[in-house]
């Protein structure tokens, strides 16, 4: 074992790691990347990760490169959750510490997943109401900030997170919540790293109030420091917002306050087959005002590339074979949701093929959600590759994108069935590409500089779903205003003056670097949306 290594583990309760079977098992995220880490470690407290940090930022004032990239279950898309320093996982830091019922709040530890803390939740009639995947960590979902399948309705992690603690680079913990102004002005007289980041971000908010201004016409793009804009709130300031969307760039979040919900009662849900997309956006027009929680849409093709696998659900046994597959839920209580589905099988063109959620069926459509599993993980294909995942489509433009999509097929020589939220506007595409050979990897740069630039030609934004990471920042890939740049640039360099947290993700990506480490082999396991 290195000295590095030995000396850490003489500093903390948990255990730094460079076996490198371990070193392998962290090697990768969902994305296209692969970065060796030097170290694993798994803090057991926050004070653990405060010396983690704080060595790390030592080594670097001595110039010392030892990056850290903080990481929960690894489902990253955008290799953010990748480093060739020292990886920090979250993996004991898994506790819920109090849940107050009665003031419908909790407090966790970054390392819990949804899925476990909603099953405790639940138990007292609350949740976390996100439509994200349960193995998410609470401190994945606030750095990735994703704009999850329920965001349209209950509004995303944003709006549940009270107030976080927070690792900075320079070791220092410290409180995110709003304060008063007058809290603010106190703090920025102290010498301590939390009145010198006041400072600055204060100073930054007036030197850059155009571009943070300008910045706000764009609430469906996460790129860069976007939450910015909701610093200042009114009569009070809170940093917390910046940690939103920030991948571990900005701080470690070592404990957090969440807001709950009262449990909604289960969904319930009706699909439907719309023979083209002018159909398809025409029921849409209607459904979306009836408040549904869920909207989803998939290109009819995924069904039919699923049915290879022999996965053709029941639920879909006489629909036709083509067009678009509209999946509709709501979380109403009984009488309400039912009305509500009646009301989406009324508008849909005569002679179309509808089915709605009963007691009877509730399996059928549980199996036909496996079936978007199937075609990704299809036998007959190559690995169906999250390359450009969640993009942002306006929906005045779907139909457009969807047309030149098709040219996009043609030209590639690829199958790109869509598939995605109409709620909230994000939709994916899986390109199914060989990592292995050289034809692959450079097919696989065609398909990042084209699709990304169909996705900018219609209004849309390749960071609607959630943010940039490693990939989505290759120059070419998207490019943001210089001047924007340049405001998030100087916010990084407030909060990490040594660039020690996550570097070249989000901001300064060095391309070469992030082509060299393009996996050459197809990811193992199975393949999530
Ligand atoms: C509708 C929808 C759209 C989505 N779109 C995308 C997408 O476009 N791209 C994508 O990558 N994922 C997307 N996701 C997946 C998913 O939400 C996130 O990747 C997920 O939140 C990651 O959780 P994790 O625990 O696996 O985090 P990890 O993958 O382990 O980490 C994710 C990021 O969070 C940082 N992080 C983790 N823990 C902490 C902490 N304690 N403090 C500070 N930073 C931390 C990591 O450094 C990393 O940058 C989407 C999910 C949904 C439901």
């Amino acid at each position: 074992m290195s000295k590095l290594a030995k000396y850490l583990n003489r500093h903390i309760v948990g255990n730094v790691f460079e076996r490198p079977s371990i070193l392998q098992a962290y090697n990768s995220d969902r994305s296209v990347l692969q970065y060796t880490p030097r170290f694993v470690a798994f803090p057991e407290t926050a004070d653990d990760v405060r010396r983690l940090v704080r060595f790390a930022n030592q080594l670097a004032m001595r110039n010392f490169r030892l990056p850290i990239t903080v990481r929960g279950t690894g489902l990253d898309k955008t290799g953010a959750a990748i480093g060739d320093g020292m990886l920090i996982s979250t993996r004991r830091l898994d506790k819920i510490e109090e849940i107050d019922v009665h003031g419908r709040l909790a407090r966790v530890q970054p390392g819990i997943t949804l899925g476990c803390l909603n099953t405790a939740l639940n138990l007292h009639g609350l949740t976390l109401p996100i439509g994200a995947d349960p193995r998410v960590t609470i401190g994945g979902l606030i750095a990735n900030c994703p704009n999850d399948d329920l965001a349209s309705r209950h509004g995303g992690i944003y709006h549940y997170v009270e107030q976080a603690e927070v690792v900075l680079a320079s070791g220092d913990i410290i409180q995110m919540l709003p304060y008063t102004m007058r809290a603010v002005e106190a703090k920025t007289q102290t010498t301590s790293a939390e009145g010198v980041l006041y400072r600055r971000i204060e100073q930054l908010l007036d030197q850059h109030g155009d571009t943070v201004t300008e910045r706000t016409m764009r609430p469906f793009d996460t790129a860069g420091y976007a939450n910015i804009t909701r610093v200042r709130q009114g009569r009070a300031t809170s940093l917390l917002p910046l940690l939103f969307a920030s991948q571990g760039t900005l701080g470690i979040v070592t404990d957090v306050i969440l807001r709950l919900e009262l449990a909604a009662p289960s969904k319930r849900s009706m699909v439907a087959v719309l023979r083209d997309t002018k159909a398809l956006l025409r029921a849409l027009d209607f459904i979306k005002d009836l408040e549904p929680a869920i909207v989803r849409v998939y290109d009819m093709r995924i069904i039919e590339l699923a049915a290879v696998e022999g996965n053709r659900p029941d639920l879909l046994e006489q629909s036709p074979d083509d067009g678009w597959l509209l999946e509709v839920s709501f979380d109403f209580r009984k009488g309400k949701t039912e009305r509500k589905i009646q009301q989406c099988l009324g508008v849909l063109p005569p002679g179309t093929f509808a089915v709605a959620e009963d007691k009877t069926n509730s399996v059928d459509f549980r199996e036909f959600r496996n079936a978007l599993l199937s075609f990704l993980n299809s036998t007959s294909d190559d690995e169906r590759i999250a390359a450009l995942d969640d993009v942002y489509i306006p929906s005045y433009k779907f139909a457009d994108f969807v047309t030149d999509l098709q040219v996009l097929e043609e030209t590639l020589g690829i199958t790109l069935p869509l598939f995605g939220s109409f709620a909230t506007s994000n939709y994916s595409v899986r390109p199914s590409i060989d990592c292995s050979s050289l034809a692959g990897r450079q097919l696989l740069m065609s398909f990042l500089r084209q699709y990304s630039r169909l996705v900018v030609k219609h209004g849309g934004s390749l960071t609607g779903g959630s943010p940039e990471g490693r990939v989505k920042s290759l120059p070419g890939v998207q490019v943001l205003p210089a001047n924007e740049q340049q405001l998030y640039q100087e916010i990084k360099t407030a909060f990490d003056p040594q660039n020690i947290l996550n570097p070249g993700v989000k901001l300064n990506v060095d391309t070469k670097d992030t082509i060299r480490h393009l996996r050459t082999t197809a990811r193992t396991g199975l393949i999530t949306p």
